[in-house]
């Protein structure tokens, strides 16, 4: 069955309508990519997958929770403990050392310090950072900060992985290793991958395209028969 699905989402933002009856669904272990021109609802979407906002109306399920049934309180611990998020902008800790940043998320979740930074600094080797550990994260380049973003992403072995453009900040060497790097990590780990992206190099990357336009989902392949 479905890890995470979700069934006519409605959201609007004071008289703008972000999402008008979008329907989503994803397996473990599948890279769904979320395709479509800016402003159609794809962040909104994420958001709402995600438990980060809820909709006006509609149903998130994840697992055997109705996500959408869930206060603030128990959305934001599912997130912690089974989501991990990677942005366009890393949005890493930047007091922090990128060790630290890698190891905050385990922490957080009550793993030991010691234990924390051992897994940090696999996590770290993993995506070919471990040399910028100990240095914070405006001391190195735009590339091995999303691959430190990533590390701290996978470190808790979340179940499902959003990704907000998580490479529209790099070049396309630097983009094309870092979702090489993330989806094989993703599917080592069984986890599931929501990527957003409006370039369709990315969506490359996936295992199922769809497209949003005007806050509804249309499947790439249903559009084609
Ligand atoms: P996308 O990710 O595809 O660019 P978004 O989900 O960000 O689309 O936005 C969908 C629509 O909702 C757009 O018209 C956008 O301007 C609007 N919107 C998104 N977030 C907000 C917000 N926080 N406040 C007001 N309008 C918003
Ligand atoms: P994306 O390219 O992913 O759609 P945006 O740059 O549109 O991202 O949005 C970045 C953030 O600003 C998001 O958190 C989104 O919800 C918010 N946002 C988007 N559109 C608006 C808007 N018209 N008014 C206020 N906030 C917005």
């Amino acid at each position: 069955g479905s890890l995470l699905s979700a069934e006519g989402l409605h959201k609007k933002y004071g008289a703008t309508p972000a999402l008008d009856g979008a329907d989503f669904s994803i397996h473990p272990g599948e890279v769904v990519a979320v395709m479509g021109p800016s402003g159609s609802g794809k962040s909104t979407l994420l958001h709402c997958l995600a438990g980060i906002i809820r909709p006006d109306s509609g149903t998130v399920r994840y697992g055997p929770h109705l996500l959408t049934g869930l206060n603030d309180a128990q959305r934001s611990a599912l997130r912690r403990t089974d989501f991990g998020f990677v942005f366009q902008f890393g949005q890493l800790v930047p007091e922090l050392t990128c060790l630290e940043n890698v190891a905050l998320p385990l922490r957080l979740n009550g793993t030991k310090r010691k234990e924390a930074e051992r897994q940090a600094r696999e996590w770290l080797e993993r995506l070919e950072v471990d040399t910028v550990g100990g240095q914070r994260p405006g001391e190195i380049s735009g590339g091995q900060g999303q691959r430190v973003a990533v590390a701290r992403a996978l470190a808790t072995r979340p179940r499902v992985i959003f990704a907000d453009e998580p490479t529209g900040a790099l070049d396309s060497l630097n983009g094309e290793r870092v979702l090489t790097l993330l989806t094989d990590a993703a599917r080592d780990t069984s986890a599931a991958v929501v990527l957003v992206t409006h370039e369709s190099r990315v969506a490359a990357y996936s295992d199922r395209e769809i497209v949003v336009r005007d806050g509804r989902v249309k499947d790439m392949l249903a559009g084609l028969i």
